[in-house]
């Protein structure tokens, strides 16, 4: 069902087939009449946007821009179809651009890293699998716009302002409209759970680095000073205590650092069995989002000087440093 969230501001659900269950889009209805986010590219999704852009009165037709807060397939997969419709013309982040274009060709770099933070690799060909075939659910974006931190977004009447906010994802926008203090947050801030800053794929082998945890809680700060009073998250519901949304997901992310450092007290691990730790019942799904969460972690416990690394086997095993 559409809501009319705002005034111009339409709230979309449409169904995935992930435990999230269904993604947010917007319609704002000013021109040029722009469409945050898309969905992902399956039948289903694309008759469900279709029918509730009818019953508030538009179509695909209407839609001149479409603005893109990340590169899940989620929430660009069927922007490519609809701009082909419409002549919308679609803009990202130069960072999600290159990444959602890279992806399909770093598999062997995915599996390479997978392996080397201690999955199986009975686990590790499962989860590319997964990922694989997900990537049919999304088209590759061949032309669009760049939009970066604090570039203008115009419309007629208002003109909203592009926040980049990366660690759930590298070129994150979220999408600020100052005068009502309404921040459209993609995935950088939900209301029901703790959005997971995935895993970077390093960009260079060695020495190999993921800091989509610490950038996360940078781009955290970033939004906590921005003046704003209503999120429009990309899954869920909307939230009207930002602040307070912030600081339980700094708690939780102190808490989770707690759990990692002291699942380290028993002898060095890798990131697979920290996050069997913290999710025993990972599934091939999941895996990912596991290890994202685990190497986040241990990335900034190394930064502080708290662990260090151990390579064995081909292997990486964090330890924790003695204390002087
Ligand atoms: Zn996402
Ligand atoms: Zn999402």
């Amino acid at each position: 069902m559409s809501v009319k969230i705002f005034e111009k501001i339409f709230k979309i659900e449409l169904p995935i087939p992930f435990p999230l269950k269904t993604t947010n889009v917007f319609f704002i209805d000013e021109p040029p009449r722009t469409l945050i986010d898309t969905g992902i590219k399956t039948g289903v999704s694309f008759e469900t946007l279709k029918r509730e852009l009818e019953e508030i009165g538009f179509s695909f037709q209407s839609i001149e821009r479409i603005l893109i807060t990340h590169g899940h397939i989620d929430h660009y997969g069927q922007a490519k179809k609809i701009a082909s419709i419409s002549g919308a013309q679609i803009y990202i982040h130069p960072k999600e651009y290159g990444r959602i274009r890279s992806i399909i060709h770093s598999f062997g770099l995915l599996r390479s890293i997978l392996l080397r933070n201690g999955v199986p690799e009975e686990l590790v060909t499962q989860a590319i699998h997964y990922i694989e075939s997900a990537q049919g659910m999304a088209d590759s974006l061949e032309e669009a716009f760049f939009l970066t931190d604090g570039d203008s977004i115009p419309f007629n009447s208002m003109t909203w302002r592009a926040i980049h906010c990366p660690g759930h994802s590298p070129g994150l926008l979220c999408f600020y409209w100052p005068e009502k203090k309404i921040l459209f947050t993609g995935d950088h801030l939900l209301k029901e759970i703790t959005p997971n800053p995935f895993m970077n794929l390093p960009e260079a082998r060695a020495p190999l680095r993921y800091p989509s945890l610490k950038e996360y809680l940078q781009s955290l700060k970033k939004v906590e000073e921005l003046d704003v009073s209503f999120l429009l998250p990309g899954h869920g519901e909307e939230v009207i205590d930002p602040k307070g949304l912030i600081q339980s997901t700094f708690f939780h992310h102190k808490q989770r650092m707690d759990h990692v450092a002291s699942s380290l007290l028993k002898g060095p691990k890798t990131p697979f069995e920290i996050a069997m730790d913290l999710f025993p019942d990972v599934s091939p799904f999941e895996v990912f989002l596991g290890i994202s969460e685990a190497v986040g972690h241990l990335e900034i416990l190394k930064e502080e000087g708290r662990v260090r690394v151990i390579e064995k086997d081909g292997k990486d095993y964090y330890a924790l440093e003695e204390s002087p």
